[in-house]
C-alpha cells in the first residue's frame, strides 16, 4: 500500500496503526506536498518524516516539489478559509499524484496520513480519495484512527518521540490568514538577505533537527528543550 504522508505528527501514529491493522501489507511512504511553504518548512517536515519512517522501518519516497503547478491550480482561491475550496483542490492534487504513483508501482491501494489530522474534514478527504482511486483503478483505504481517543494517543506519541510539530497547515495563504487573526506577521515567509539565521526561525529549527539526526546516528544522548525569549 502506498501511504501519502503530510507530516510526521500525523504519519507516525497513522503508520503504526496501519502496521497493526494490515500486518501482511508492505507499506511505502510517499511525501508529496508542494502545498508546504516556504521550501525551508517543506524540508524541515520532510526531515522529520524521514526520521519517523526510519524508526518504523518504512521505505520513503520523496515526490516532486512542483510548487508552481500547485500555485496555478489554486489560483483564484487564495482567500478561501481552511476546509474551503482551496483545500479541496489541494487534496485532489496530492491524491491524484499519489494514486498515479501507486498505480505505477503496481500497488492495489493507497491512503493518506491526512486522514488522521484533527483539523481536516474526513468527508472532504474521503470524496477526493475515492474519486482519484476510481480514476486509477485502485482502492482508497480510509480508516478513522481519530475516534476512540486516537487523537489523544497521537499527541502522546508525538511528544514521546519528540516529533517536530508545525503550527500551520502548510500553504502561504492559510498562514497569512492565521497570522492576521493572531495580529502577527507571517515571518516564516521572510529570510534576511544576509542569510543570517534568526532565533526561532525555520532555519534555526533545521539546524537543530539536523544536529539531532547526527546525534541519533552516533547514539549520543541528547534532549530537546523548548525555551521562549
Ligand atoms: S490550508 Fe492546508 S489543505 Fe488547505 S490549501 Fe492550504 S495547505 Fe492545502
Amino acid at each position: 500500500m502506498l501511504v501519502h504522508i503530510c507530516c510526521s505528527v500525523d504519519s507516525h501514529y497513522f503508520l503504526q496503526k496501519l502496521q497493526g491493522e494490515y500486518p501482511e501489507e508492505k507499506l511505502t511512504g510517499f511525501f508529496y506536498d508542494p502545498n508546504i511553504h516556504p521550501y525551508s518548512e517543506y524540508y524541515l517536515r520532510l526531515l522529520d518524516v524521514k526520521r519517523s519512517c526510519k524508526m518504523l522501518g518504512i521505505d520513503l519516497i520523496e515526490g516532486e516539489y512542483d510548487v508552481d503547478k500547485w500555485l496555478s491550480l489554486v489560483k483564484g482561491f487564495e482567500n478561501e478559509p481552511e476546509k474551503g475550496e482551496r483545500c479541496g483542490i489541494c487534496f485532489d492534487r496530492r491524491f491524484e499524484v499519489s494514486a498515479q504513483k501507486a498505480q505505477e508501482m503496481g500497488e492495489s491501494s493507497y491512503t493518506s496520513t491526512l486522514l488522521t489530522s484533527p483539523k481536516k474534514s474526513l468527508d472532504q478527504l474521503q470524496i477526493a480519495g475515492d474519486a482519484l482511486a476510481k480514476e486509477f483503478g485502485i482502492a482508497f483505504i480510509a480508516p478513522d484512527y481519530r475516534k476512540a481517543s486516537g487523537t489523544q494517543e497521537q499527541n502522546i506519541m508525538a511528544k514521546e518521540d519528540a516529533l517536530y510539530r508545525q503550527d500551520y497547515c502548510g500553504c502561504m495563504f492559510a498562514l497569512n490568514i492565521q497570522r492576521d487573526q493572531q495580529q502577527k506577521i507571517a515571518d516564516e515567509l521572510f529570510v534576511p538577505i544576509s542569510g543570517q539565521v534568526q532565533p526561532e526561525s525555520i532555519e534555526e529549527r533545521i539546524e537543530m533537527y539536523e544536529k539531532r539526526w547526527r546525534l541519533e546516528a552516533e547514539n549520543i544522548p541528547h534532549k530537546i528543550i523548548k525555551q521562549r525569549f
